[in-house]
Parts: C-alpha cells; sequence; structure tokens
C-alpha cells in the first residue's frame, strides 16, 4: 500500500529550538490505546545529563502509592493510583570512537519533526555532537501501531558529517522507572511514581523482560527484536553483558554521509496478576514474539497506517477556510484515537497516555466529554470504552456497601483499577455525579448505535445500579413547604464549590439516571432481568417518585437555574480584577476563598444546558449564560468547548467562535502552558462536540435527530461523517445549505432547519438550503 502524504495531515512545527522539549515530548508522542512513547531525546535513557520527561506509558499498568493525610478518617482510600512510567522504548546509546553517549554528554539538537497522521508515523531529526565535536544526524522514525495494539516500532539512521571513525550502537534497556526531571509545584501533576522490578528473561535469543509491581501486583511482559532487514555489516547482533542483561549491539566503521539503519520491533504485553505472569511467562512471551517474528518495520506500519486510513475515512472532520482550526481538530482527532483503551478493561486517562499527570486515571472526562465522538464515528471502541464500566460494577457496588450504603453502585470519581484514588475527597469522591455521567453515556451510546445487546446485558445493570445510589444517598424532604428529592452535600462539576446542597447539575442527572432505570426496567420487565437484578415494583414506584420530585434550585428573581441550593448568597469574586499571573486561581487560592464565592473553574449549569437541549426556551439559555459566564475562569480546559456550544445554540456567534476556536487549540497551541504534562484529552474531546452539537447544531434524543448548522463567518463549509442507527451519513455543511448523503445503511429520516428530509439507498442525498 502506497500511502500519499498530504500536506494536511502532517504536524510539522516550524522553529523547534525556541519550543519547550517537553511540549515536544507530548505533541510528538505515539500511542495506540495500550501503549503512548513519550518523544524524548532518544540519547537520554536514565542518564541524569539529559533533562527531559521520556517514558512508556501502558494503560492501565499502575501501581498504588500511599496516600499520607494529616488526619485520616473513616474511609479514605489509603492509596493513590498512578501510572507506570517504563524505561524510553526510543532510548539508544551510541558510542563515538572513546566518545559515550552513557557517560558523556552529547548535545542534540532537534532539527525536524514531523507527525504524519496519516500513518501514525513520527519522523524526525537530531544533530548529535560529542564533547570533542565530532558530529552526526540521527534521523529517528517511530510508530504505535494500530493494527496490533501490542507492537512499537522504530528505526535510527546515524549519519556521520564532520568524522571518519568507529561507532558502537548498543540498544539495550536495563532499567524499568524512568527517571524524569521534571519539577511541578502543580497539584494536577502527580509526583508519586510507581515501583516497578524488571527481571530479564534468559536465554530467549532476543531481549526479553518480565516487570512487576510492587504494590499492585500487576505483571506484564516485553520483548523486543532488531529487524532483519538493516543494511548491516556487520549486522546487529544480540549479546549478554557482564551482569548478565541482554540487548543489541553494532560497531562499524563510517565515513562522512555514510548512512547506517537499525530497526527495532516491540511487542508490550497485556496487563495480567503478577502470579500468573510469573507462571506462565514463556507462553506469554511466545505469543507475544509472533508479533513481531518474520516481519518488519515497514510492513508493520503499512499495516497500521491502513487502520489510521479507515479511521480517518469515517472520523475526519474537513473544515474549508480555517487552516489553523482545521490542523488543530486533525491533531486532536488523532491523539483521541492514540490514547482510547480498547481491551474493555482500561479507559481513556485525562491526559491520554502521554504523561503521568492525573496519575493517569480516568475520570467523567471519558463519558462526557470524549465518548460522544467514539459514539458517532467508531462505536465498536465507544462499547468497549463503556465495558470497563461494566467490568468494574462490582467493585463500584462493594465501594457503596463500604460506605455503608444498603444498595447501589458507587463509582470511583477517579481510578485506574475501579477503586477511588481520590486524595482529595471533597472536590474527588464527592462528584458523586459520575455515576448518573455514566448512566448518561450508556443512553446516548444506546440510542445512537441501537445495541439493544449492549443494553439488555450491560448497560441496564449499571442504569439500575447507579439509580439506586441516588435514592441510597439523596431523601425526600420538605423544601419551602413541599415535598421533594433532594441530594445534599455533593460536589458538581465545578471543583471551585465543594459539598453543596442540591447541586443543579447533579440533581438534573440523577434525575435522568433514574428515569432511565424506570424506562428500561419496563422495557424489560417481560424477560428474567428484574428478577436477576431483585428489581421489584415498590422500587421503581419510588424511582420514578424521585424523579418526579427532585428538587432544582432556580433564583425566580433572576430567572437562572442556581448551581447550588443557596448559592445565590455567596459574593461574587470580580474575577475580571484578578491578575493573570493568579490563575489557575486553585493554584493560588485557599479552597475555602473560591468555595465561599460566586466563581466558577469550569461550566458547571451550563452542562445541563448542553447536555439537555430540549426543553429550555432561548431566554432560559441566555439567562443561564449570562450569569454563569462573567463568574467562569476556565480554569479547568473541559469549560470552552461547553461555553461554545450553549453560544452557538443562542446565536452568540463570535463568542462562540472564539471559545471553540480556543478549547480547539488547547495542545497544540499550548493555551494552558501545561500541554508538557501531557494532552487534556477531555478537551480535545470537548472541541469536536464544539463542532458537531455546536456550529452543525445537532440535536439528537432517542426519538429526535436534527440540524440546525450556523456556521462560523470564515468557514466556507465543514464535511463529516456520523453514524447513527445503523446508518452512516455524510454532511457538507454550507454557509447557505446543508447536504446529507447516506454512505452506507438502510436510510433515515431527520430534519435539518426544522425541515424533515429522508436519505435512503435508492435516493441517498439530499440538499436542505438554509
Ligand atoms: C477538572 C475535572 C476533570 C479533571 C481531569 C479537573 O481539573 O476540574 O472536571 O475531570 O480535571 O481532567
Amino acid at each position: 500500500m502506497r500511502i500519499e502524504q498530504s500536506p494536511e495531515f502532517q504536524i510539522h512545527l516550524q522553529n523547534l529550538k525556541n519550543k519547550d522539549p517537553l511540549f515536544l515530548e507530548t505533541i510528538y508522542n505515539v500511542g495506540n490505546g495500550h501503549i503512548g512513547v513519550r518523544d524524548s531525546n532518544p540519547l537520554q535513557g536514565n542518564n541524569p545529563d539529559y533533562i527531559g520527561s521520556p517514558g512508556l506509558f501502558i494503560n492501565g499498568f499502575f501501581d498504588y502509592s500511599a496516600v499520607s493525610y494529616g488526619e485520616k478518617y473513616s474511609g479514605y482510600p489509603d492509596n493513590d493510583q498512578v501510572i507506570n512510567r517504563l524505561f524510553d522504548p526510543r532510548f539508544i546509546r551510541i558510542k563515538v570512537e572513546d566518545e559515550d553517549s552513557a557517560t558523556d554528554h552529547f548535545q542534540v539538537e532537534n532539527i525536524d519533526k514531523n507527525l504524519d497522521m496519516q500513518t501514525g508515523l513520527v519522523h524526525e531529526m537530531f544533530s548529535v555532537t560529542t564533547p570533542e565535536n565530532r558530529n552526526f544526524n540521527l534521523v529517528i522514525e517511530s510508530f504505535a501501531s494500530l493494527s496490533k495494539q501490542n507492537v512499537y516500532g522504530i528505526k535510527y539512521s546515524i549519519i556521520p558529517t564532520n568524522f571518519e571513525g568507529d561507532i558502537e550502537v548498543i540498544k539495550m534497556h536495563d532499567y524499568i522507572n524512568q527517571a524524569t526531571h521534571q519539577q511541578s509545584e502543580d497539584v494536577r501533576v502527580n509526583q508519586d511514581v510507581g515501583q516497578m522490578q524488571l527481571d530479564f528473561i534468559p536465554d530467549y535469543g532476543q531481549p526479553s523482560y518480565l516487570v512487576t509491581t510492587f504494590r499492585s501486583q500487576q505483571g506484564i511482559i516485553l520483548t523486543y527484536q532488531a529487524g532483519e532487514a538493516t543494511n548491516a555489516n556487520p549486522k546487529i547482533a544480540y549479546f549478554e553483558d557482564e551482569n548478565h542483561h541482554y540487548g543489541y549491539r553494532s560497531r562499524y566503521h563510517a565515513k562522512p554521509g555514510s548512512q547506517k539503519e537499525f530497526e527495532f520491533l516491540f511487542s508490550i504485553g497485556n496487563i495480567h496478576p503478577l502470579v500468573n505472569a510469573r507462571m506462565y511467562a514463556d507462553q506469554y512471551l511466545a505469543s507475544l514474539d509472533n508479533f513481531i517474528r518474520n516481519t518488519s518495520f515497514n510492513a508493520e506500519l503499512m499495516a497500521s497506517a491502513q487502520v489510521w486510513q479507515t479511521f480517518w475515512l469515517h472520523s475526519d472532520v474537513k473544515i474549508d477556510g480555517d487552516p489553523v482550526i482545521q490542523s488543530c481538530i486533525r491533531f486532536n482527532l488523532f491523539e483521541l484515537n492514540q490514547s482510547a483503551g480498547r481491551d474493555e478493561l482500561t479507559s481513556i486517562p485525562a491526559k491520554g497516555l502521554t504523561g503521568n499527570g492525573y496519575g493517569g486515571q480516568f475520570f467523567w472526562d471519558t463519558e462526557i466529554f470524549m465518548l460522544p465522538f467514539f459514539i458517532y464515528t467508531e462505536p465498536t471502541i465507544a462499547k468497549k470504552l463503556l465495558m470497563y464500566r461494566y467490568h468494574t460494577l462490582q467493585m463500584a457496588k462493594e465501594q457503596a456497601s463500604d460506605f455503608g450504603l444498603d444498595k447501589g453502585a458507587m463509582y470511583a470519581w477517579r481510578t485506574i483499577n475501579g477503586y477511588e484514588a481520590s486524595a482529595y475527597w471533597l472536590a474527588g469522591m464527592a462528584q458523586f455525579h459520575i455515576n448518573a455521567d455514566i448512566a448518561f453515556a450508556i443512553e446516548q451510546y444506546y440510542t445512537i448505535t441501537n445495541d439493544e445487546d449492549f443494553l439488555k446485558n450491560y448497560g441496564f445493570e449499571i442504569i439500575l445500579e447507579t439509580a439506586r445510589f441516588w435514592m441510597q444517598y439523596g431523601n425526600f424532604a420538605e423544601v419551602d413547604g413541599e415535598r421533594h428529592f433532594v441530594i445534599n452535600r455533593v460536589t458538581g462539576p465545578d471543583e471551585y464549590s465543594a459539598l453543596v446542597d442540591n447541586n443543579y447539575y447533579t440533581n438534573v442527572l440523577a434525575q435522568f439516571n433514574l428515569r432511565l432505570a424506570v424506562k428500561y426496567a419496563d422495557k424489560f420487565s417481560d424477560t428474567d432481568i428484574p428478577v436477576q437484578l431483585n428489581v421489584t415494583g415498590e422500587e421503581i414506584e419510588e424511582m420514578q417518585e424521585a424523579a418526579d420530585l427532585m428538587y432544582l434550585p432556580y433564583d425566580k428573581e433572576k430567572n437562572v437555574k442556581l448551581q447550588f441550593q443557596n448559592f445565590e448568597q455567596l459574593p461574587k469574586m470580580d474575577i475580571a480584577s484578578i491578575d493573570q499571573s493568579m490563575f489557575p486561581l486553585l493554584l493560588h487560592y485557599h479552597p475555602l476563598m473560591l468555595y465561599r464565592s460566586q466563581v466558577n473553574k469550569q461550566a458547571d449549569t451550563i452542562m445541563v444546558d448542553y447536555m439537555f437541549p430540549l426543553g429550555n426556551t432561548k431566554a432560559q439559555l441566555k439567562a443561564d449564560y449570562d450569569f454563569y459566564e462573567p463568574i467562569t475562569t476556565h480554569d479547568s480546559s473541559l469549560s470552552k468547548a461547553i461555553y461554545s456550544i450553549v453560544a452557538a445554540r443562542i446565536d452568540r456567534d463570535q463568542q462562540a467562535y472564539d471559545f471553540f476556536a480556543q478549547a480547539v487549540k488547547t495542545d497544540l497551541v499550548d493555551l494552558h502552558h501545561n500541554t508538557k504534562n501531557g494532552i487534556h484529552a477531555g478537551s480535545l474531546g470537548a472541541a469536536w462536540s464544539g463542532i458537531v452539537y455546536g456550529f452543525a447544531g445537532i440535536v439528537n434524543n432517542a426519538d429526535h435527530f436534527s440540524l440546525e448548522p450556523h456556521l462560523p463567518e470564515v468557514w466556507n463549509c465543514i464535511k463529516f461523517r456520523l453514524r447513527l442507527h445503523h446508518n452512516e451519513l455524510l454532511f457538507t455543511i454550507y454557509q447557505d445549505q446543508v447536504e446529507v448523503e447516506l454512505m452506507s445503511g438502510k436510510g433515515m429520516a431527520l430534519s435539518v432547519y426544522n425541515k424533515k428530509i429522508k436519505v435512503t439507498p435508492e435516493d441517498p442525498k439530499e440538499v436542505a438550503p438554509h
């Protein structure tokens, strides 16, 4: 297969010298949902002379680190969870005559870096100068395979520019915990590291390892092979050193301008319980080895590129008229696809697999901000992400029970293995809305895909158990002389308030969650599911009543939805008068100073206006927007895209565009100045929603699919595909008309600008004028 490299799919940043190398490490990462590799200095390894933050991250491969509390109360989690940072597979040791990159400081200059998003290949050139001024170019190509989740490939070319001499190349990884030099005061950057042990598996004919963790008791097997295809003279040979460590090396005599290539394929195993990994190491190794035997870097790259082609066919968003935004959105989609776990046992870490910010943990970010993209374009991945929640349901139930509740499931606010890992429970575990967020996502998945099997066998159970949580945590009470269902002492999405009563967002989502349980209990009433799950008629009636009587705080004078009860009593924080250097506020203010004020870190009540577009008047949306926008700092990168969508719905076109542009540029333009710690996966996903729900104006629920586009003035046209009810539709939206084309499926009806249209296999294309 030949892939024509199209310039629009290249991330080819210029002026690399002036860019923070750590930022580049993140941007040029390669990953595939199982593994992620930062784009580090290839000579760094664990040599403290080099300043970088390299690492290999394996989704779900974590260790515990004890949380230290000043005062530890009952039920606080003992442990945080942190994704392990394994040795950098890019690392290579190069000796030139008597100079050695492992002991001498070689100057490594970034000359050129290009990410080809069509193939997933990163191509780079470094100029390397030894202390004695010998200079060579080091060209590196690398990719993480999308066709074989375990495979990572890297190819090096060495080209001396000013010397003739002996070169020795050594590819050996004999440490496992990758050291970094990143020092950060930022609470969002987890300083803890996992503790791993590396054991060489001897006599395998290629370097192979068993890696185990001390506290989480996980194990994986890793192996790598030098490619046969190198123009070797002499070959790169497998060897064992005096410490019984295994690797590859090649010694040769090089002349200026000569080029020698070395390629390696890694096979990085799945996660096993430590005992199994030890016991079955040989078997696991044999199957991992199969992935990289009798193949080559190029063959695997091509196979992976083919999967990328399919991805772009279905998932690309084309924007005509705005080249910067175009490359940002493509970069975002590329990163989302690189980050999503696909094994049902992992989800999408908040920073993807590009850093250990937020400990590599999963949050609501997946269900609310990233899942829409996958549901509409890669539903098989969406299902796997939801299955992660199903496989951790048992833990959620255990947590509810340990917490003291009689029934229901209490999902962790942040976690890797399913158990709660938030060390600061006020802005962590108390964000119980995660339970309803998951239920909401299941409903979205189901209504868009009609996957009955999923709903019946997995989805309903989650919906039911999370609904049970609300019945346990909330209660009926009298408010202003009327009987209501209240949910007190929760933290909503906005982390600048904590432990509030009746958070509007939480209550609306809980109400939705309860209604789903009622609806599907009815749907499955003729099956044996209710009996299996111990559902009684009385329980369902109570859920119905709680949903109907849900208390939703509202300011009748201002006509705005109140973020929580008594929110109107708090003094407004004048954020416009705060010096820019004080943002994000969380790094500079005592949390209570924020909690006692009207100030938002991120969209909270506005999330409701985004997620439930029906049943709101424009006047209501405007009132909410005008109330919350001035008190929102957008210190969370999850905020701006949501404001953009609501701004689009109330015809604030310029604001919609400005917020969107900032959201979509979060990482490629480093708007929060912390992309060096990893991408902001949720924000990348939200930007896609900004296009689909905001500018294309899509409204979707079980029986309604409509579009009401209003494109930013600078855009001539946007094009994207969505999968809906077993159809795939191609939307081409111009300023004055919308084209809808059925690409596969039996066809369906939808409405565009309130006009009903229908696309069918016989008549696949419809044009609706504005
Ligand atoms: C946000 C949360 C988010 C988390 C991980 C925090 O800053 O406030 O809403 O889930 O980051 O992205």
